[in-house]
């Protein structure tokens, strides 16, 4: 019996060895995006369908195998899963919780620009994700109303032009990098056109949902600029680096990027001090600086995943005990009208 079973797994692993392996693009074409989907592909009772369906109709799911296949099966307590599982929570409505909560809507000079602090500027360069979280704070974000077209985005172009105080351009979206390379490469472009601006700054999810994003294409336009380059990850958990991550990581850090994670501090997610430092230990092993630890954006939808202040100082109090300085994450809330994200 044994023996079969080993015989198995070497024919299996030959198999996959012979086949092909799907680009990024279809691996996103391919995501689950549908809540059935979801709950059979991860063996969830039948209970959680409907709240997941409900969590749905107002936030689609969308979740890549590649992120699907560091989820444990039947295993509802799964911090990844957390993340991505719509819940019928999602439908309550509770004091304080909005739409925008960062009130961008009065910070869009241009289609596609959002101005909010001094020096820097934010691009929405693609309006798609490669998995949608349940806690984003953009969860309401009128993309249909800020995707630019090429001559659309000479008018935000223009806006960096006649600002000599801006010195760094910041890739957003959704997920600038669920845009193609040609259109990454020719923004880029028109950016390092533009002699104030020294830096590039990518925030992405992308490298950690589909590692696979990061492609010879994507190496050879960051490569190539003469903007100083900043990525800037998305991880939440430890269970998210896996070594398929950590070999993106170390494509990326060979284009001369420097790799910072910002988290989001998330009930059930990440809320011990134990699953903190593990994550910062994970982080520094993928060659990336922990960075923030943002307290959740009061976003209407994403209440369940709230951890009050004075709690996540506590947090925070207990993780300087196990961590050195350097893994140390800051703690902050972003206040609308305020000129920087506030310490806390
Ligand atoms: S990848 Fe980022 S922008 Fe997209 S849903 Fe997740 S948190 Fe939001």
């Amino acid at each position: 019996m044994q023996e079969n079973i080993i015989i198995a797994a070497s024919e299996t692993q030959s198999h996959r060895c012979s086949m092909v392996q799907p680009t990024w693009q279809q691996q996103l074409s391919h995501a689950i995006r549908d809540p059935q989907a979801l709950c059979e592909r991860l063996g969830l009772s039948s209970d959680w369908l409907a709240g997941a369906q409900a969590g749905h109709d107002l936030f689609d799911v969308c979740v890549p195998e590649a992120y699907l296949n560091r989820i444990a099966y039947a295993d509802i307590d799964d911090p990844l899963l957390r993340q991505v599982l719509p819940l019928g929570e999602e439908a309550l409505t509770p004091h304080g919780y909005v739409v925008d909560p960062l009130e961008e809507a009065d910070h869009r000079p241009a289609k596609g620009l959002i101005h909010k602090y001094a020096g820097r500027v934010l691009l929405i360069a693609s309006p798609n994700c490669a998995i949608n979280c349940r806690y984003c704070f953009r969860r309401h974000f009128p993309y249909s109303d800020n995707s630019p077209s090429r001559t659309q985005w000479q008018e935000a172009l223009d806006y960096l032009r006649s600002d000599t105080t801006i010195h760094e351009a910041i890739l957003s979206g959704g997920d600038p990098l669920a845009a193609s390379d040609r259109q990454l490469a020719w923004l880029v472009e028109q950016l390092e056109s533009i002699p104030h601006l020294k830096r590039l700054r990518i925030h992405t999810r992308l490298p950690v949902v589909i590692p696979d994003r990061v492609d010879d294409a994507l190496l050879g336009w960051l490569a190539s600029t003469r903007l100083q380059k900043v990525v800037v990850l998305h991880i939440n958990h430890a269970n998210e680096v896996d070594q398929a991550v950590v070999d993106a990581c170390a494509r990326l850090k060979q284009t001369g990027a420097t790799l910072l994670n910002q988290s989001v501090l998330l009930r059930d997610v990440n809320d011990t001090a134990a699953t903190l430092a593990n994550l910062s230990e994970r982080l520094f092993e993928a060659g990336i600086l922990p960075y923030y630890l943002h307290v959740l954006d009061p976003v209407q939808g994403a209440a369940h995943f709230d951890v009050p202040d004075e709690e996540a100082r506590e947090l925070v109090a207990q993780l300087r005990d196990h961590l050195p300085g350097f893994l140390m994450p800051r703690l902050v809330r972003e206040i609308p009208g305020r000129g920087s994200k506030t310490p806390l």
